[in-house]
């Protein structure tokens, strides 16, 4: 049956990480807001240069830009469903989100919170490395002194622009601010949210999500 999820959590809880690997295992479609973006910043287009200076300064794209660019992905076949990283990031979104899927007569299963803490969040932010050819993740806490390419496809490690510490500590105080009360959307509306701990090993994060999933 087609599954409808949202992950959610504070920059570097490891969303990404996770929206990955459930992805793979429930057999749904990724859609990562955050990618979009990034791809359109790269190839250089109308949307991309609207969104590239509120990314690189760690703040939000305007809801307006993000709902056009989300309803046209979500307008493609919802089979075999997917799974929505890093939207809805405003209660904005949340709201629109909702109506959209009024529209489809899709309901949505689970909103998965990875929780993390905020300095614990500093340092991987600011550690992490990611490869400028295929989107590989990487940490400096964890990789070998001195790799410089990607172990899987041999491309240059680049830090993100928006990992800069300011940028980091900003995006937090924004993720504090704007996205914290979509979790209380989530939670008042619908006992959707399941809330996970995510200041622990990757394969026990995906484990406890896959439990609360089946
Ligand atoms: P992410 O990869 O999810 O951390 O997203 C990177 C950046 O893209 C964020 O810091 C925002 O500037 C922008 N972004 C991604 N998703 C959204 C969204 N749903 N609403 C507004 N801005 C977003």
């Amino acid at each position: 049956m087609a599954k409808s999820l949202i992950i959610l959590g504070p920059p570097g809880a490891g969303k990404g990480t996770q929206a990955v690997r459930i992805a793979e295992r429930v057999g749904v479609q990724h859609i990562s807001t955050g990618d979009l973006l990034r791809d359109s910043v790269s190839k250089g287009t109308e949307l991309g240069k609207k969104a590239e200076g509120f990314m690189n300064q760690g703040l939000l794209v305007p809801d307006d830009i993000i709902l056009g660019m989300i309803s046209n992905k979500l307008n493609e076949t919802f089979a075999p469903g997917w799974i929505l990283d890093g939207f809805p990031r405003t209660v904005v979104q949340a709201e629109a989100l909702s109506g959209l899927l009024k529209e489809k007569e899709i309901e949505l299963d689970h909103v998965i919170l990875i929780d993390v803490d905020s300095e614990i969040l500093v340092k991987r932010l600011t550690g992490r490395r990611v490869c400028a050819d295929c989107g590989a993740i990487y940490n400096i806490e964890v990789m070998e002194k001195d790799t410089q390419k990607c172990v899987k496809c041999g491309g240059q490690l680049i830090t993100r622009d928006d990992d800069r510490e300011e940028t980091v500590r900003r995006r937090l105080e924004v993720y504090n601010e704007l996205t914290a009360p979509v979790l209380d959307y989530y939670s008042k509306t619908d006992e959707l949210l399941m809330s996970i701990d995510g200041a622990r090993a990757i394969d026990e994060i995906t484990l406890e999500i896959m439990k609360g999933l089946s």
